[in-house]
């Protein structure tokens, strides 16, 4: 997904929970974007590949502060805006653009 700090490993640095994180991998799922599980697996839909880069950053650090709080509960959003104060301005992105994204 280029260079710079935008994949779940690079967030999972800055959250100080790399030790969490197991495997992070690409998905073809277009259910959602990303998802995070109890065991510290992180996958992405490949597609975020062809969005801006704040974007995916954006879902990377959204999946990566699950490693955190595995619940979407003010805590974790907490999280996720202390890293990505305008993270609103990505969902919205993913809402209007998103469902074009995986179009061949
Ligand atoms: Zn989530």
């Amino acid at each position: 997904m280029g260079a710079g700090r935008e994949l779940p490993e690079d967030y999972a640095d800055i959250l100080g929970v790399c030790d969490r994180l197991r495997q992070a991998q690409l998905t073809n799922a277009q259910t959602r974007w990303g998802s995070c599980t109890a065991g510290g697996v992180i996958r992405l839909y490949w597609a975020l590949a062809r969005a801006p880069r704040e974007v995916a950053a954006y879902v990377s650090l959204h999946e990566a502060a699950h490693l955190l709080e595995l619940n979407h509960s003010p805590r974790y959003w907490a999280h996720v805006t202390c890293h990505m104060p305008d993270h609103a301005r990505w969902r919205g992105w993913l809402r209007e653009h998103g469902p074009g994204l995986g179009r061949l």
